[in-house]
């Protein structure tokens, strides 16, 4: 059998989100700390706040994991922000069944296999590795012109293939990912129509760069990405500038991308670890801290991960993306 790169990647995601565990191969931020959750809930029920309070609203996410980020985002907006939590409908973009299964333990939500499910109307949107986890396709600039990588029994193979809709030089490989284009520009439109934000959390360089990202975990280890399809995660950086890009042309505003850790510590990553560590036993207010710092440091979460948010052009620059 011979496969497209990206049908490879779907087919062996799909799989591997069915069945495996995937918090068992990685960890994610809203598994690192209960923080991360709150204070991007909050970042939500400002954005809200902004959108003049309009009810009901959909408050939705995309590949929700376990379903942390959303148990810990409406925590606290339940807490803080009453009528944010009475005015949202809660819908979750979520393909896994058994992933489904775990998110449905802690939330009340609608599920959707992808966002031409969710609702008409204002919408604010999160998603925190989703993007990195969509398929994509690998192009190789060759002397002789353009190849397309294909996957047959656990390698690569290169056929001829027109020129792909990012430019590179010769000797380059060059990623475009369709379904995150499609879905930023999706996204895009739908802001600007009906109203809202989306704020997207992922990794990948800030301009879009050439090389190869495809990278597979298996038990915190990275592994060989073709073999044993199903058995690891794969992803791939996201290119956030195509994403800006093609939200920006379906009309939305777009803000960032900022690195993760200068955009959380904006939003209130430390004051609220602060709180939440006040009054607990040293060791457990330490390792509160280095959670935070882990998502924050540059030289781990950090810098490599970054946010954007796409919003409804009336609306000023939602918190933490403020000149
Ligand atoms: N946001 C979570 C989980 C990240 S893992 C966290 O931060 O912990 C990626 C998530 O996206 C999983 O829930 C996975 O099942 C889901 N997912 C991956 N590809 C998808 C697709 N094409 N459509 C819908 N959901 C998908």
């Amino acid at each position: 059998m011979i496969e497209r790169l990206d049908v490879f990647m779907a087919g062996a995601n799909a799989a591997y989100y069915a069945t495996r565990d995937p918090f068992a191969d990685f960890t994610t931020s809203p598994e690192i700390s209960q923080a991360f959750g709150e204070i991007l809930g909050l970042w939500s029920a400002v954005v809200w706040r902004q959108m003049g309070e309009v009810s009901p609203v959909v408050f939705a996410e995309a590949g929700p994991g376990r379903g942390t980020l959303m148990a810990d985002a409406l925590r606290a907006i339940g807490k803080m922000v009453p009528g944010f939590r009475a005015a949202l409908r809660l819908h979750l973009i979520e393909t896994s069944p058994r992933l489904r299964a775990l998110q449905a333990e802690r939330l009340d939500a609608t599920w959707h296999d992808d966002f031409s499910g969710i609702p008409d109307g204002p919408l604010l949107l999160l998603a925190n590795e989703f993007f990195d986890a969509l398929p994509i396709r690998q192009f190789i600039h060759r002397d002789a012109g353009w190849t397309e990588r294909f996957v047959q029994d656990g390698c690569f193979v290169e056929l001829p293939a027109p020129a792909p809709s990012r430019s590179g030089a010769v000797g380059e490989l060059v990623e475009t990912c369709e379904p995150a284009l499609a879905l930023a520009a999706a996204l895009g439109r739908r802001l600007a129509t009906s109203g809202g934000a989306a704020l997207l959390l992922d990794y990948g360089p800030e301009h879009s760069a050439p090389g190869d990202s495809l990278q597979a975990v298996r038990d915190g280890r990275p592994a060989d990405p073709l073999a044993e399809p199903g058995h690891a995660d794969l992803t791939a950086h996201v290119d956030f500038q195509a994403l800006a890009e093609a939200a920006r042309a379906a009309g939305a505003a777009v803000h960032g991308p900022l690195p993760q850790g200068i955009f959380l510590a904006r939003i209130g990553l430390f004051q609220r670890t602060g709180a939440l560590a006040r009054g607990q036993p040293p060791a457990r207010a330490a390792a509160m801290m280095d959670a935070a710092q882990r998502l924050a440091e540059p030289d781990r979460m950090g810098r490599l991960f970054k946010a954007l948010a796409l919003c409804h052009p009336a609306l000023p620059p939602p918190a933490g993306f403020e000149a």
